[in-house]
This record gives structure tokens, C-alpha cells and sequence, in this order.
């Protein structure tokens, strides 16, 4: 076997003059290579209160602590009664200099947690880790990297999602909205991470067509949404076009693919877009088609994430699941067709019977 430790990395550490530290390629990186795989420092549940951060971060290992102390921070401000609490919470264990120590090493380690954690499984629903290569990696409008919890292999991934020049910045995008116009990801962007976002999307110069494509994929977005909603109230007062029917919303989706390979969206959204497309030539009986975007979904899947997506399976959330269900329905489909292929072929027999029972009858 390959030793891992020989093969040239990848990638390294810099420190860069305005943004910080970041990771940089240091070869060419080929579209869908898996970057890196990386097990979390730390993991906070869903819904973890301040007040009992601490309780977390004194299970430490000094190791751990010590790589999570060396991550950025922003300086968040914490309400004074939040701070009451944290102090009342802390009264228990500390006093005097070193419950205000306490105090003070809570609040480092808060802010240091919110400006580094990243959601694991679905909408955050295994809780919030610290991956310490993702932390250091700074944010795109356009990325060039998808990262993500994988539940089946337990680690946080990094994926090119197209090829990577070396010398390139690895990018990813700390934000969930992949369609917000330049002015909402800024004011996103400062109120959470407090910077100014100066990257390929936001810096580019034709920005009004970028800026025009987001706008157009906010609107198809918000279209069918309401056509989702199958409420005519709703649709009267949507102050926008809204798809009359399902082949609309179909090519309004085929659309917004369009316009996120244009906008070099090329990540999760374009699969995520494939997948409706797939789901709406389903639902209007063309079933090849469908087979055809769930493949092209697929694709893209296994470029942001790999092969190992067995946590996608419930629900059909993975395309590979999603492409098995359409093989099934094309089945049952198959059957049916041959059911009334036979019903027909009896049938046929028994008209010809019968006709020709008349003609002998005529005959005599
Ligand atoms: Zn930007």
C-alpha cells in the first residue's frame, strides 16, 4: 500500500496579509479530490446553552485545548445578563481572581467556538464541531470547495468541486443562502464574521451579471416555493410570476441549473437543483429524464462527498438512493406494462375466438 505520509501534500498553512491565515494548494487539485478528512477537537449537542459551554470545554484534553485556542475570534458582545449567568454558573466551582478568570476563559472559548463551529448532519442536527483544518479556511461567495460532516466515515470532508490551480486558495462559503445578492452576504458576513467580504464574486468585474443571475435564481426560488404552497391566496399576492403548472416549475428549474453553472455554483446547489429537476420530469411521467438528472445528480454528489453516503439513504436524501427508487418505479412500471400486455393478448385471443366461431356459424 501507498504510504500516505510519502504522497506530497496537498496543500499548506499561510498566513496571508489581510485575511488572516488560509490554506493554499500547492499542486494542481483535480475536481472532485478529496482534500482532507478530519476528526472534530470538539463537539457541541444541538442546542447547547452558554451558560454551559464551560461544562465542555473542561473535558479537554491540554492538546485539544491548546489547537483550539490558537483559532481566530471575533469579538462578540454578550449581553451583561448573559454574562450574570455564566458567573452565577461558574460561582459554584470558583471565586474570586480565578472565578473572574473563568469568567473571561468562557467567554474566549465562546467566541471562539461561534466563529470557527460548523453544523454537523442536517441543519445542524448532530450538533456543532471544530474541525481545525476547515477553521482555517476563509470564506468565498464562490467557492471552490465543498465541506461536510460525513456520518458515515465520522469526519468533516473537503472536496474540490472543481480543478484547483496550485498556488489557488482553498475557499469554501461560510454562508447556507447560495443566491444572496451582494449586499445581503456582506451585511451576513460582518454581523457573524465581521469582515468584508472581498472575493472572486464579490470583486468580479462583470459583478451586475453575477449580481443579476443571483437575483433571478432568488426569484424562481421564491416562485416555485409559493406553487409549492398550492395556496391561491398566496399566489395572488406573491408580487412576482409563480409557475402555472408543473411543467413550469420543471423548466424553471432547468433554468436555475443554467444559471448556477454560469454563476460557478458548480457544488451542492447544482446537485440539489438536478435533484428537483428529476423529481419534476418524474412527476410528469418522463421517466428517462428523470433517470437522466438523478445521474447527473449523482455525479455532482460524489464530487462534493465521495461514495460514502449511507447516512442519505432514509428518505432518499442520497441521488444514489434516489436513482434506486426510480429503478424500482421503472420495475413496477415493467410489470404493469407486461400485465397489460397479456390482459390485451387474452383478450385479442378471445375476440378472434369469437369471430371466427361467427364466421363458421355463417357459413353453415
Ligand atoms: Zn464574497
Amino acid at each position: 500500500m501507498e504510504d500516505p505520509a510519502a504522497a506530497p501534500a496537498l496543500f499548506e498553512l499561510r498566513i496571508t496579509a489581510d485575511k488572516g491565515a488560509g490554506l493554499f494548494a500547492l499542486q494542481d487539485i483535480p475536481r472532485g479530490t478529496r482534500i482532507t478528512a478530519e476528526d472534530p477537537i470538539l463537539v457541541l449537542p444541538p442546542d447547547t446553552a452558554l451558560t454551559d459551554y464551560h461544562l465542555h470545554f473542561e473535558r479537554m484534553t491540554p492538546d485539544q485545548h491548546n489547537r483550539f485556542s490558537e483559532l481566530a475570534s471575533v469579538d462578540y458582545t454578550i449581553k451583561p445578563t448573559l454574562m450574570q449567568s455564566i458567573r452565577q454558573r461558574l460561582q459554584a466551582k470558583y471565586s474570586g481572581s480565578a472565578l473572574d478568570s473563568a469568567v473571561a476563559d468562557c467567554v474566549k472559548m465562546y467566541r471562539i467556538f461561534k466563529t470557527n463551529s460548523v453544523d454537523m448532519g442536517m441543519s445542524g442536527s448532530l450538533g456543532a464541531g471544530i474541525f481545525p483544518l476547515y477553521s482555517r479556511m476563509n470564506h468565498s461567495c464562490r467557492r471552490n470547495v465543498h465541506n461536510t460532516y460525513n456520518e458515515t466515515i465520522g469526519k468533516e470532508t473537503i472536496h474540490a468541486i472543481r480543478d484547483i490551480k496550485a498556488g489557488e486558495e482553498l475557499v469554501t462559503s461560510y454562508i447556507h443562502s447560495s443566491v444572496l445578492t451582494y449586499e445581503d452576504r456582506q451585511e451576513t458576513l460582518h454581523k457573524r464574521w465581521g469582515f468584508e467580504c472581498r472575493c472572486e464574486a464579490c470583486e468580479d468585474p462583470k459583478f451586475e451579471e453575477s449580481e443579476q443571475r443571483r437575483q433571478r435564481l432568488q426569484r424562481l426560488g421564491k416562485g416555485i416555493a409559493v406553487y409549492e404552497r398550492n395556496d391561491r391566496f398566496l399566489t395572488h399576492f406573491a408580487g412576482q410570476p409563480v409557475p402555472r403548472d408543473d411543467a413550469d416549475v420543471l423548466s424553471w428549474w432547468e433554468e436555475c441549473v443554467r444559471l448556477f453553472k454560469e454563476e460557478g455554483m458548480v457544488g451542492y446547489n447544482l446537485s440539489a437543483a438536478y435533484r428537483r429537476c428529476s423529481q419534476y420530469a418524474l412527476k410528469l411521467g418522463h421517466g428517462a429524464k428523470a433517470l437522466a438528472y438523478a445521474r447527473k445528480e449523482l455525479e455532482i454528489e460524489r464530487v462534493c462527498m465521495g461514495d460514502e453516503t449511507d447516512h442519505l439513504k432514509e428518505g432518499m436524501e442520497g441521488a444514489k438512493f434516489w436513482i434506486e427508487h426510480l429503478g424500482k418505479l421503472s420495475e413496477q412500471d415493467a410489470v404493469i406494462d407486461r400485465m397489460n400486455q397479456k390482459r390485451e393478448g387474452k383478450e385479442d385471443k378471445k375476440a378472434a375466438k369469437k369471430a371466427a366461431k361467427k364466421a363458421a356459424k355463417s357459413k353453415q
